[in-house]
């Protein structure tokens, strides 16, 4: 990356950061990348881990989000069919009257319309018997039956290392474990574009973890992609205003045979908003919350609020499963990055993303979803074409498989083995314990004994390839098991 001069430089390697980089390079620009810790490491491997169609948002009357994440769920089921699997969606509707059940079905049928739903997934209509014949041990007061309607499962670090792969084949430069310290401007100008006054380009520091050099990557157009730090990398370049608003979510993972539901099954909390449960393999996620929270972190504290928050609704929906925290193997919890609305309350304020540009140049993109991380993209580029004031190939990004060739990894490999240990340190730039198991395998949640019996066999190949001392990959295993325990330590506070 130092070698070559960069039309554009990523700041962050979550799916935000992927996919401008995968976008950029397939246009063919000179695209370089840096992520602080490893790729995906922050908010994208700590999502719900669904790919919306965009209904959710109809509630909120932002009807533009509702087509814009309709039509990007057709894009990702194209490019990436075995990273976006459709899952049904049981929404059951409580009430005296049956008004309830009348209104959403009139909102899905204005929602199948707008978003040219295709015929085999639009909603359907269950009556409560359909519904607890199909799903068990519901509580049945005032139940009334429900909407159901698809939705779409998928791998949220998954998605954003294959995107980054694909960024790599198509020419990007990428480096994890080296966070940008600093964003200075150069004397020279890019070139100005339709007219508009030149821009400097950017000169940025960066701290090769690996190594402990420091490196300068000067490049015409940066890009800030940081998700939650986003206003943190806007003041590497200056005093800069905070626009960003984060809430926290966080979700369980139980054993799927202690609630054996086979669609995705929304409840009600209480505070009426919508959590869920969603079956994947022989486990359930439940999620999620939306609490503010102060500052980014990697790994935001779970506390006893927010799972018994969780318990309490599963337990209100299935009485008789009376799930306790030692039903509970995993959990995670992750920032969203959203966009600061005054006066709105964590659900309300929208998901839509944002792009923010500094005297300096710097371009930052804030808020968003995993669901329309390629829109979003797209718009960015377009922006760094302008600014480039070149004319470059047009966005093939919707067109192009994320896997052009042979057999894509499934959506997630908890059954680790040899070769896939293999694979996610010579393909996939993994160099950490952590990194092998938490983001590329996801033995962490998905794994039965969350991948601890594997720690030792990544921590012998890492470290063969590494040349570590015993005491290191001792302390490589330790770290792990210290993480997947961390997840659950809200079990011992009352
Ligand atoms: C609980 C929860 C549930 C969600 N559920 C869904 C869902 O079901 N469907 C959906 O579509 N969306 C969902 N989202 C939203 C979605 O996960 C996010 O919008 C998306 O992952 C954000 O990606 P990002 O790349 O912008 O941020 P991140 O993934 O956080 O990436 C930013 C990266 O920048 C890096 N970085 C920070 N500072 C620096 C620096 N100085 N130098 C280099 N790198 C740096 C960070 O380490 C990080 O990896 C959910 C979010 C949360 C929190």
């Amino acid at each position: 990356m130092e070698a070559t001069p960069l039309d554009l430089l990523v700041i962050g390697g979550g799916i935000t950061g992927a996919g401008i980089a995968r976008d950029a390079a397939m246009r063919g620009l000179r695209v370089g990348l840096v992520e602080r810790g490893d790729f995906a490491s922050g908010t994208s491997s700590r999502s719900s881990k669904l790919i919306h169609g965009g209904l959710r948002y109809l509630a909120q009357g932002d009807i533009g989000l509702v087509l814009e994440a309709a039509r990007e769920r057709r894009a990702l089921s194209h490019i990436a069919p075995h990273l976006a699997l459709p899952a049904r969606m049981v929404v059951p509707v409580y009430g005296r009257t049956s008004a309830g059940l009348l209104k959403l079905k009139a909102g899905m049928w204005s929602f199948e319309k707008m978003a040219k739903v295709p015929d085999e997934e639009r909603h359907a209509i269950w009556k409560t018997e359909e519904l607890l014949d199909r799903v068990d041990g519901m509580q049945t007061a005032n139940l009334q039956g429900a909407a159901v309607y698809t939705e779409y499962i998928t791998d949220d670090a998954r998605l954003t290392l294959e995107t980054l792969k694909s960024a790599r084949r198509h020419g990007a430069c990428l480096a994890n474990y080296a966070p940008a310290t600093r964003i200075e401007e150069t004397p020279r100008a890019t070139a100005a574009a339709g007219g508009s006054a030149a821009l400097p380009a950017l000169r940025t520091r960066v701290r090769d973890e690996l190594t402990g050099r420091e490196r300068v990557f000067e490049a015409d157009v940066v890009v800030n992609a940081a998700g939650p730090w986003v206003d943190a990398v806007r003041q590497l370049g200056g005093d800069a205003r905070a626009r960003m608003q984060l809430t926290k979510g966080i979700h369980l993972v139980l054993a799927r045979d202690r609630l054996p539901v086979d669609d995705i099954v929304v409840m009600q909390t209480e505070d009426r908003r919508m959590a869920f449960v969603v079956p994947h393999g022989d486990i359930v996620w439940i999620g999620t919350t939306d609490t503010f929270y102060p500052q980014p972190e990697e790994r935001p504290e779970i506390t006893r609020a927010d799972v018994d928050y969780l318990l309490q609704a599963t337990n209100a929906t299935w009485p008789d499963a009376r799930i306790v925290d030692d039903d509970v193997r995993g959990a995670w919890a992750g920032v969203r990055p959203l966009v600061a609305q005054e006066g709105k309350s964590p659900s309300e304020i929208s998901r839509r993303d944002e792009i923010l540009v500094e005297p300096n140049g710097l371009i930052s993109i804030g808020g968003g979803k995993l669901t329309t991380y390629r829109q979003m993209a797209e718009r960015v580029v377009d922006q760094v074409v302008e600014r480039l004031g070149r004319r470059v190939e047009d966005c093939r990004t919707a067109e192009v498989p994320l896997v052009e060739e042979g057999n894509p990894a499934p959506m997630d490999r908890a059954d680790i083995d040899a070769p896939a240990i293999e694979d996610a340190i010579e393909n996939e730039c993994a160099v950490s314990v952590c990194d092998v198991l938490e983001r590329r395998a996801r033995a962490n949640l998905f794994a039965a004994d969350n991948g601890l019996g594997h720690a030792e066999a990544v921590a012998e190949r890492l470290g063969r390839r590494a040349g570590w001392s015993d005491e290191r990959r001792q302390r490589e295993v330790d770290t792990y098991r210290a993480r997947v325990a961390e997840d659950v330590a809200w079990r011992g506070n009352p």
